[in-house]
């Protein structure tokens, strides 16, 4: 190895060589970056990331969400398996991932829900446990939610009332920066590196058998990547991974690298009002007595209670009608709340009655409009990790494990637990055709 940079990191790199260089310091990258020092001891790993920390893009503007419902065996094994490693590093490793199990609950209409039932037994045959609660049932447990509609206004607004709840048990509240910050110390740990305020500013692109003739690469030579040059200087690489997240295309573009992802912006909304706490105290659903992370889509919207803090967080999660593309600092689109989700949100939920959001953020998931699962695709000297599609969080740890495994040329990877997929299975050219039929 070349010149190195010490934990705390901020000195010049110059002409360094790595043997594998890492880009991006999120919930990907940095379970990527662990997965292959653990695996590689012998080889120099280095995370690189333009922000000042670990998990301070995307991941820190999440929900901090983590939920097994899938109805494909390839989704489920990839969500399932990273919980069971939450646990394992909070309960095993005493890190404090403030994981909260409090479920996740569907509140749905009559007619989604019967749309909803065949793949409810796709999931459970897959291995998710879920439960429905009735009408009445969910009445009880869930006193602040309005059941009985039938105005002339929430006709004009084609609103349905909630029939059914479907409570997904193995689901919960997880603290996204407790999680980064753990997987950074266990990469450390194991004599890993991490340089923040570096950016990555483009790829490297040589031929494999350079011939010392300006204007290389020609198109007629083999490429491949050799590392990045940064804003600290030339790294060179025997491996890049481009972990970046929605900025992946930044440096993937100008290679003609296509991810299958496009960045879409989504906004949280935070409120702690006493008004709130009998919601946010919600008992019956879980052994947490809390309210279960609980999504309307009748509305578009979800709730999240935020353990660490007493309040709910309030996420809207349209799709269709919101546009694609890539902000650096995106912000919550004017009167999203006040004039949009409010007036919905108040027929079901009136304890919302005159309240106003106590802080907001907008971040952007990687979305993935092909089948929305993520992808691992290894191309010349470089992997590209992502398009996660709003669960990254959720499947971080597979996905790293599954990036060592294609840096080390096999077939499958051994997930968390023993559970194996095949590589391929979440790459581009030879992608297993899965379609998550759970839609709401
Ligand atoms: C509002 C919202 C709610 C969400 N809720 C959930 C949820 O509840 N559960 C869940 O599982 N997922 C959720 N997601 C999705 C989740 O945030 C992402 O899937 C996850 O954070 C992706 O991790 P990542 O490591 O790929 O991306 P990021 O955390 O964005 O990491 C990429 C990193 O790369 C760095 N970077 C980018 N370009 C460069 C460069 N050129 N040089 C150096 N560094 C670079 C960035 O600074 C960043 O730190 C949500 C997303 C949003 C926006």
């Amino acid at each position: 190895m070349g010149n190195i940079i010490d934990a705390n990191h901020h000195s010049s790199v110059n002409a360094m060589y790595l043997d594998i260089l890492v880009i991006g310091a999120g919930a990907i990258g940095l379970s990527s970056a662990l997965h292959l020092k653990r695996l590689n001891p012998e080889k120099s790993v280095m995370v690189v990331d333009m922000l000042g920390g670990p998990g301070q893009g995307n991941t820190a503007k999440c929900a901090g969400i983590f939920l097994n419902l899938a109805t494909t065996e390839l989704n489920f094994g990839l969500s399932d398996s990273t919980i069971d490693w939450f646990h394992h590093l909070q309960g095993d490793l005493g890190h404090n991932l403030g994981l909260t199990p409090y479920g996740y609950l569907y509140l749905l209409d009559k007619d989604r829900y019967e749309k909803v039932k065949k793949p409810i037994e796709e999931a459970r045959s897959v291995g998710v446990d879920i439960k429905t609660y009735e009408k009445n049932e969910v009445e009880r447990l869930l006193p602040d939610l309005a059941t009985r509609f039938g105005e002339e206004e929430t006709e004009l607004m084609g609103l349905k009332p909630v029939e059914v709840g479907v409570l997904t048990e193995k689901c919960g509240s997880i603290d996204a920066d407790g999680l980064t910050r753990s997987l950074e110390v266990e990469f450390l740990k194991l004599g890993g590196e991490v340089s923040y305020n570096t950016t990555a500013e483009s790829l490297i692109v040589k031929p494999r058998n350079e011939i010392g003739i300006e204007g290389e690469p020609f198109v007629w030579q083999d490429i491949h990547i050799t590392g990045a040059e940064t804003s600290k200087g030339e790294i060179q690489a025997g491996t890049t991974v481009v972990a970046a997240g929605t900025w992946s295309e930044r440096l993937l573009d100008p290679i003609g690298f296509d991810t299958l992802m496009r960045p879409k912006s989504r906004s949280i909304f935070v409120f702690k009002d006493p008004k709130l706490d009998r919601l946010r105290d919600t008992r019956g659903f879980s052994k947490v007595d809390l309210l279960p992370f609980t999504h309307i889509p009748e509305i578009s919207v979800y709730l999240k209670v935020e353990p660490s803090e007493g309040s709910i967080w309030l996420g809207c999660a349209d799709d269709f009608g919101r546009r694609y593309g890539l902000e650096d600092d995106p912000q919550p689109e004017r009167g999203l709340y006040e004039d949009d989700i409010y007036h919905a949100l108040m027929k079901y939920l009136p304890c919302f009655k005159d309240l106003r959001p106590l802080n907001s953020w907008t971040g952007q998931r990687a979305m993935n409009r092909l089948d929305k699962t993520p992808v691992i695709a290894p191309a010349p000297g470089m992997i590209y990790v992502g398009s996660a599609t709003g669960y990254g969080v959720t499947k971080c740890d597979a996905l790293g494990r599954t990036v060592a495994a294609a840096y080390a040329g096999e077939e499958e990877a051994e997930l968390y637990g023993g559970r194996r997929i095949r590589v391929a299975d979440i790459g581009i050219e030879n992608r297993k055709k899965v379609k998550e039929t759970f839609k709401v």
